[in-house]
């Protein structure tokens, strides 16, 4: 069994894209730990070549396991196929990639993952691509942003630190009125809390190295891609509508139509770029997504208790998190997570930056670390680590002020969790 609407998302985490091992009968998906696959005769290997038979080549571009998982995603996410690779920052390189051209630009939004802020600020302009960062609140300054050299939109579902939740629905209008796609970057709510797809996003990208694994071992990330865009409708996607000269020729949207940007990402994305994810990486990820649901359930209902626990307390100036109700963001959880607006948020400890510090160094089962959706519980202070190379004015934009640590609330013992915030509070502001 692979996919299908009849199944549940319970079902679906655990078994779409996996079917027993043709060559053993194995029921957990092998690790196909091999670079290159044997071809039955040259005219096999020349079909594979050609794009005009599907099949395993090298694990640059393909690999039995990575593919298992790249179903499996795109199934929960509702898209017609994925692309894994090594890393999130990755995947939004090989989702950019297609589109973009020196010249070009893609509008997105102040509310992002502090790592996305400097790729899109700095990295990206070597290859002679910009950024636009807008305010995705004011839907006036997301139009305005876009202009005849604008190939994507792109935001966070929930974005991560600020307890911030984008109002998908309006900003895909917006990339629907402009003929592009929108990108939304669905790690930190995960396709259990949140669909994209079903607003109106033509892509989605993960870090599968967050809540998809699940357990913080391996780093990885994935395109998905709706299926719904029309990349031959003008002349703006020529990689993708184009005749493409490494493959004789061919265009991708005619010959594959809507699976043509999937196929792009692996013959032409993972070929030439090479950012694969390898797959011991996928076995890993694959094992975490079985109990999803399971575990953003958890971290849902751990993050709302403590979210209120620190609400109430004196020694706390304000809580953002989505979740509860004194958030501007609250309306939106019931339309764009309505299962729950996910484990992470930020809190401003009275005393500022030094007692963030403080706080930090005190707590005993909050793991101090650059990292989000780990069974454990993790805590960070923005300000001097993930969102270091920003501005104060891009930190704050981002929800990132010095006053404010994030925490990723893991599926422990909420009591335990509690106490150790407790304790490290009194130490912090004492
Ligand atoms: C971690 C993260 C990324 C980057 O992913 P890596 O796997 O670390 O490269 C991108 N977006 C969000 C929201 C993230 O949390």
């Amino acid at each position: 069994m692979t996919d299908g609407p009849k199944y549940g998302f319970d079902t679906l985490q655990i078994h779409a894209g996996a079917r027993p091992d043709p060559a053993t009968g194995a029921r957990q998906t092998p690790i196909y730990q091999t670079t290159a696959y044997v071809f039955r005769d040259a005219e096999h290997a020349a079909a594979l070549f050609n794009l005009q038979e599907v099949g395993y080549i090298y694990s640059r571009l393909t690999n039995p396991t990575v593919a298992v998982l790249q179903e499996r995603i795109a199934t929960l996410e509702g898209g017609v196929g994925g692309v894994c690779c090594s890393s999130g920052h990755a995947a939004q390189i090989m989702a950019l990639y297609p589109l973009m051209a020196p010249g070009l630009n893609v509008v997105v939004s102040t509310r992002l993952y502090g790592g996305t802020v400097t790729q899109f600020s700095h990295t990206i302009k070597r290859f002679g691509w910009s950024a636009t960062f807008v305010d995705f609140d004011d839907l006036d300054a997301v139009k305005a942003a876009i202009d005849e050299n604008t190939r994507a939109i792109f935001c966070e579902s929930i974005a991560n630190p600020g307890g911030y939740i984008t109002d998908l629905d309006a900003i895909a209008e917006i990339a629907d009125a402009a003929e592009i796609p929108l990108i939304v970057d669905n790690t930190t709510a995960t396709p259990y809390l949140c669909r994209p797809i079903e607003h109106g996003a033509t892509l989605v990208v993960h870090s599968t190295t967050k809540y998809l694994t699940g357990n913080g071992t391996v780093t990885g990330g994935c395109v998905v891609d709706s299926g719904k865009f029309d990349w031959s409708a003008n002349d703006k996607f020529p990689s993708l509508s184009a005749p493409e000269p490494a493959y004789h020729g061919m265009k991708f949207h005619e010959t594959f139509g809507p699976l043509a940007f999937t196929f792009h990402g692996i013959a032409i994305g993972l070929r030439d770029l090479g950012m694969t994810m390898n797959p011991q990486a996928a076995h890993y990820t694959l094992m975490g997504t079985e109990t999803l649901s399971l575990r953003m359930d958890r971290h849902v209902e751990n993050a709302v208790k403590i979210a209120k626990w620190l609400e109430a307390d004196d020694r706390v100036d304000y809580v953002t998190y989505a979740g509860l109700e004194s958030s501007p963001y609250y309306d939106r959880v019931a339309k764009i997570c309505p299962r729950g607006a996910g484990g992470l948020f930020t809190f401003a400890v009275k005393g500022g930056y030094d007692a963030c510090v403080k706080l930090v160094n005190a707590l005993e089962i909050f793991s101090h670390v650059a990292n989000l959706g780990d069974s454990r519980s993790l805590i960070i202070h923005s300000a001097s680590t993930t969102h270091r190379q920003l501005t104060a004015e891009q930190q704050r934009a981002a929800g990132a002020a010095p006053e404010v640590v994030r925490l990723s609330i893991g599926t422990e013992d909420v009591t335990d969790l509690i106490a150790d915030l407790d304790q490290a509070l009194a130490k912090a502001t004492s």
